[in-house]
């Protein structure tokens, strides 16, 4: 946007008759750009958006069945321990704006900082005539005061809150029009309306990355974050603005969602695992997509929609537990083991026919890790699927046997090894693939420690955040990189209006 509303305002008859013709042309162009960018605002919704990724749930179905989207205004704490209190609850309201500015620190605020720098922000030119500006007719209009990180490093131990006072300057030129310069803005994802990215705040990018990292990294509550920060720190932030905080760079990462998707779809194997997670009652489903180089996250229900539409035109490996939503994919791997814990415990039954079939499953698996193994190390004069056939054979007609079996679990494993039995031996025949699913099930481990001491999510947009950002830490996590010095930049940037940077590779 060229012209804020404080230059739109002075625009009138009498000004741009007194333009010459050049500042004329430059200014026409100023307001058609802007005119352009209004009127595609005004046109756009989740049909025709550029970003069909952020712009509708992957989990939704075509004809608009939309899950959980009745509270997706609302922006009530994501990851709110049992020991928040509710009278809390008041502070975390975003929709509260006192002061004219969204997000505005310094209404109400007790703490007045010393500040160790002042940043000056002056118009780049005229928004009317297009000159360039003399600074030294700047006076200040506004300004707040942000408090940022200056991070540790091994030669200089120790974090230190740095104070940054940001003047704001409003410059006459000789033409008459006066141009303020303003605090950046940023587009925010529509699937996390209420949150919103603005350069005017009290917590600046890397203290920023620094709330993200106590509540997701180090899984404390807000209540525990504001404590910390309090009593370590000297710094008292209120529960509504941590909270605003961790919402505002889930939306600054949003974007990279459609950059995750694309290395999920591109990875040659991927794990996928699943645990349960509640949103205020409702029963959702933590998800993870984990390769080598991307781990992406997703709470959603556990139907089928969230794999098929996130895995639609992917040609890799899959592997997964024994979960019907991924019962559709050809290229799927199951993991061992759930199926030798539960062949294990069918062999120490009370009942005979459970013990005998247990052992039998048990003594299958057992013979076939030993030859994938030593398959790894040399490959094997014969294929190992041919050279196994027998003992699958075997176990095949011990499965039909004891299919109907009066025995539920004996039953039931009968049944699971029958339905899944392809993708279950997969591995015999490319014995380079994992026989566990490890992978996903150790970072969802993550997941459920938080799961237990927060009590989940509450809302829709709190759920978004949480995978968007649990999602961009653990990816730059296994590329090696600091996701927090990736997430300072991010936020930056996009609290300025700028693009999100590509995720480290
Ligand atoms: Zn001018």
């Amino acid at each position: 946007m060229h012209l804020n509303d404080h230059s739109l305002r002075q625009l009138d008859d009498a000004y741009i008759q007194s333009l010459d013709p050049e500042a004329l042309r430059g200014l026409s162009l100023r307001l058609l750009a802007d005119l352009k960018e209004a009127r595609d605002r005004l046109n756009q919704g989740p049909e025709n958006s550029s970003r069909p990724p952020s712009s509708r749930v992957p989990w939704e179905r075509a004809s608009g069945g939309q899950p959980w989207g009745e509270d997706i205004k609302d922006s009530e704490p994501t990851v709110e321990s049992a020991d928040a209190k509710p009278a809390d609850a008041k502070d975390a309201k975003p929709k509260r704006k006192p002061g004219k500015q969204p997000g505005a620190p310094g209404i109400g605020r007790p703490q007045v900082f010393h500040a160790h720098e002042e940043q000056v922000h002056y118009p780049p030119g005229c928004a009317g005539c297009g000159h360039r500006l003399e600074n030294t007719a700047a006076v200040a209009y506004t300004g707040f005061q942000a408090v940022d990180l200056h991070w540790a490093d091994p030669a200089n131990p120790g974090l230190t809150l740095w104070v940054v006072d940001h003047r704001f300057y409003e410059v006459a030129c000789a033409c008459g029009h006066r141009t303020r310069a303003e605090a950046g803005h940023g587009a925010v994802d529509p699937l996390l309306a209420g949150v919103e990215l603005s350069e005017w705040r009290l917590v600046g990018p890397g203290l920023a990355a620094l709330l993200v990292a106590l509540a997701l990294r180090f899984r404390l509550s807000r209540a525990r974050i504001q404590e910390f920060l309090d009593e370590w720190l000297g710094l008292k932030l209120s529960i509504g603005t941590i909270h605003q905080t961790i919402h505002e760079a889930g939306a600054a990462v949003a974007p990279a969602e459609e950059e995750l998707v694309l290395a999920v779809l591109d990875s040659a194997l991927l794990h996928a695992d699943e645990t349960s997670w509640p949103e205020q009652g409702h029963l959702l489903w933590l998800w993870v997509f984990r390769s080598l180089t991307v781990t992406l996250y997703y709470l959603a229900g556990r139907g089928k929609e969230l794999v098929a539409n996130v895995l639609d035109g992917f040609t890799g490996w899959l592997m997964t537990d024994g979960w019907m939503a991924y019962r559709d994919y050809p290229r799927r791997l199951r993991c061992w083991a759930h199926l030798i814990r539960k062949a294990r415990g069918l062999a120490q039954s009370y009942d005979r026919e459970a013990r005998s079939f247990g052992h039998r499953v048990l003594s299958t698996f057992e013979a076939l890790i030993e030859a994938v193994y030593t398959a790894r190390e040399s490959p094997p004069p014969v294929d190992l699927f041919i050279h196994h056939a027998p003992t699958l054979a075997l176990l095949r007609a011990a499965c039909e046997q004891h299919q109907d079996s009066d025995h539920a679990k004996t039953r039931a494993l009968g049944v699971e090894l029958l339905n899944d039995w392809d993708a279950i031996f997969q591995v015999v025949r490319h014995p380079q693939l994992p026989l566990t699913n490890n992978e996903a099930e150790r970072v969802l481990r993550h997941g459920v420690i938080l799961r237990k001491l927060s009590l989940g999510t509450r809302t829709a947009t709190g759920s978004r955040v949480f995978a968007l950002l649990a999602s961009v830490i653990d990816t730059c996590r296994q590329r090696g990189f600091s996701p927090w010095r990736y997430l300072e930049r991010a936020i930056a940037d996009r609290r300025l209006g700028q693009p999100l940077a590509p995720l480290p590779r």
